[in-house]
């Protein structure tokens, strides 16, 4: 089984850490991201040092179960973990449990810094185009390219079909967060929509 996560973002990188973990030998995980803030996404790799988290480091872990993780990674005192860090050491953190994740892993694991351009159906797989020229066949497509993306898409949650044909879409900052909803109804800036696909 192959596996692609477009988007190196905060959804594309937390979901491609937990896959890292639990995916066993013979998978093959594929992240796809810009180099720009590559696994920690806009809001954490491209902020400024004064710029600073909105949620309090106490409860900024990366997911739902583990809230206290960042400040753990930090190693941070109680007063410490009442208090709002700074944007970057927040895409630090994404950075380095993907990192750990990585070496870790029982399943392949690539890490792609170009921008994907073109996704296509070819059979019952389907080829992911980068702009360097490269492309690649993947079984299963993520679409977590981030807000900007999500808006031109069109997509909502509680799509229905996307599955069977392998293209799913993230989009943590919905109403629906956590929840993967359709791709097959979306078009997303970027992508070339193709019949069989979405
Ligand atoms: C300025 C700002 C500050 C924020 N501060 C906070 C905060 O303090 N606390 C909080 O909880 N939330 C905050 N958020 C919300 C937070 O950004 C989101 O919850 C979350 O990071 C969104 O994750 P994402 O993966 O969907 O998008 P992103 O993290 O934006 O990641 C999407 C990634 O996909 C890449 N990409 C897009 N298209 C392609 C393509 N075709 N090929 C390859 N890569 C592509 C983009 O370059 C980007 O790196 C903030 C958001 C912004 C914009």
């Amino acid at each position: 089984m192959r596996i692609t996560i477009i988007g190196a973002g905060f959804a594309g990188s937390v979901l491609a850490t937990e896959l890292a973990r639990i995916a066993p030998t013979g998978v093959d995980l594929c992240l796809v991201g810009n180099a720009d803030g590559f696994g920690r996404g806009v809001a954490y790799g491209e902020a400024r040092p004064e710029h600073l988290l909105n949620v309090r480091a106490r409860e900024m872990g990366a997911t739902a179960d583990q809230p206290a993780e960042f400040a753990r990674w930090l190693n941070l005192t109680r007063r410490a973990e009442d208090s709002f860090l700074p944007r970057l050491v927040y895409g630090e953190y994404l950075y380095s449990r993907l990192q750990s994740a990585a070496q870790v892993s029982l399943a392949g694991f690539s890490q792609v810094q170009q921008e994907a351009v073109a996704v296509e159906r070819e059979g019952d797989a389907f080829r992911v185009l980068l702009a360097d020229g490269a492309d690649f066949l993947t079984d299963r497509v993520v679409l977590a390219g981030g807000a900007a993306a999500a808006a031109g898409a069109g997509g909502g949650p509680g799509g229905g079909g996307a599955s069977a044909r392998g293209c799913w879409w993230t989009r943590p900052t919905s109403p629906g967060r956590g929840r993967r909803t359709c791709a097959a109804r979306t078009r997303w800036r970027g992508y070339r929509r193709r019949p069989g696909c979405w």
